[in-house]
C-alpha cells in the first residue's frame, strides 16, 4: 500500500552546534527511514538560528548534506527583533518558547511578545512552545495580533480543551500532538528513568485519552518532536537534558494505532502529510510516496536506527505496520533496511 511521503514539521537536527548528536545526514537517513521524506527543524541550535546569516548557512548545509528536504524554523531574538523582519523573507515559520526546554529558557515580556509577533509576516505561522497558561499567552497572540499561530506538542487534557474552546470561537490556532503524548504515560516515564525525560513531560492516562479523543478533531498534525542526546548525556545524574528521538518510531506508531482501531488510514495521512503542508505552506514533493506493509506484525526497531544518538524510548515495543519503501521525487532513497539515497 502507498502513502504520500511525510512532513514532520517539529524536528530538532542539532545543527549548528549539536553535531555530535545528529547532523543533516544522520537525522535525514532518519527520517527516511521513518518514511519522512521533508523535515521542518527547529531554531534552538548552539548558536540558535536568529540571524539572517546563521540561518542561510544552516539552510545551505542542510541541502548539502540532507538526503531529503530540510526547511528550517526562524528564532527571535528578543533583543534584536529588527532581524524578524529579514527572517521573515527567508523563513517558512517562526518558533518561540514561552516554557523551559532545552537550550532555551526565553522569558518574553508581553510587550515583546506583541512586537515579535506583530513584525512577522501576517501570513506566515508562528508555532509556540506553550504549557499550561502560556497556552492563554498563544491563544491571546493569536487573538489580538490575528497571526496564525501554532501550538507544539499539546501533553495535557486541560490543554487540548482549552485550544479546541479557542478554535471553535473561529481563532487562527493549529496544533499538534507528538507519539510519545500519544502512547507513554508517567508510568513509562518511571520505567524509562532519564530516556523518558523530555519536555513537556509525559502525562496521565486522563491526559493520553483526552488527546485521543481530539485525534480527529482539534489535532492537526503528528510531529514528532526528534530531540536526540546521546545516551552518555541521557545518562548524566547531574544534568541530564530532556528530549527523545522519534523520527524512525512515529509512522509505525501510528500505523499499530489504525490496527488497533483508533485511527484511520486517510486521518494519519492528513495528520503526516496534509495538514503540516498546508500549515506551513511547504511546496508538493512530485512522484514522492511510501510502501508500507500496512499489517505486519515486528518489534521495533526492525533495522539498526539510522539516528546518531542510537536509542529510542520504544525499543522492544510490539508493533502492526511497517514501512517497506520510501520513493523521493520518483528515486527509491530507502528500501527494506538499506538507505539508497545519495
Ligand atoms: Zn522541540
Amino acid at each position: 500500500m502507498r502513502i504520500p511521503g511525510l512532513l514532520d514539521a517539529h524536528v530538532h537536527m542539532r545543527v549548528p552546534g549539536g553535531e555530535h548528536k545528529e547532523d543533516f545526514r544522520s537525522g535525514t537517513a532518519a527520517a527516511l527511514a521513518g518514511g519522512f521524506t521533508a523535515l521542518l527543524a527547529m531554531p534552538n541550535t548552539l548558536p540558535p538560528l536568529t540571524t539572517p546569516d546563521i540561518w542561510r548557512q544552516t539552510q545551505l548545509r542542510a541541502r548539502r548534506q540532507g538526503l531529503c528536504d530540510v526547511y528550517h524554523f526562524a528564532g527571535a531574538d528578543a533583543d534584536h527583533p529588527d532581524q524578524l523582519l529579514a527572517l521573515g523573507r527567508l523563513a517558512p515559520a517562526l518558533k518561540l518558547y514561552l516554557d523551559e526546554t532545552y537550550n532555551q529558557a526565553p522569558r518574553y515580556t508581553d510587550a515583546v511578545l506583541r512586537r515579535i509577533t506583530l513584525l512577522w509576516p501576517r501570513h506566515k505561522v508562528i508555532a509556540i512552545h506553550a504549557e499550561g497558561e502560556s497556552i492563554s499567552t498563544a491563544i491571546r497572540l493569536a487573538a489580538e495580533c490575528s497571526r496564525p499561530v501554532h501550538i507544539c506538542h499539546v501533553s495535557r487534557k486541560e490543554d487540548i480543551e482549552r485550544i479546541s474552546a479557542a478554535k471553535k470561537n473561529g481563532l487562527p490556532l493549529t496544533c499538534e500532538v507528538t507519539p510519545h503524548h500519544l502512547f507513554l504515560t508517567q508510568a513509562d516515564a518511571a520505567r524509562l528513568g532519564a530516556l523518558g525525560n523530555m519536555r513537556p513531560r509525559l502525562a496521565d492516562q486522563r491526559d493520553v485519552d483526552a488527546l485521543w479523543t481530539h485525534i480527529n478533531s482539534t489535532i492537526d498534525c503528528i510531529a514528532t518532536d526528534h530531540a536526540p542526546h546521546t545516551l552518555q548525556e541521557k545518562n548524566d545524574p547531574d544534568k541530564s537534558p530532556p528530549g527523545v528521538p522519534g523520527l524512525e518510531s512515529a509512522l509505525t506508531l501510528m500505523l499499530t494505532a489504525v490496527n488497533q482501531g483508533r485511527i484511520k488510514m486517510e486521518r494519519l495521512v492528513e495528520l503526516m502529510h496534509t495538514n503540516p503542508y498546508r500549515i506551513y505552506g511547504l511546496p508538493a514533493q512530485p512522484d514522492t510516496w511510501v510502501e508500507i506493509d500496512p499489517t505486519a506484525r515486528f518489534t521495533f526497531p526492525e533495522y539498526p536506527l539510522r539516528t546518531k544518538c542510537g536509542w529510542s524510548p520504544f525499543s522492544q515495543m510490539p508493533m502492526q505496520g511497517r514501512l517497506r519503501k520510501v520513493v523521493l521525487r520518483g528515486k527509491t532513497v530507502y528500501a527494506d533496511g538499506k538507505l539508497t539515497a545519495s
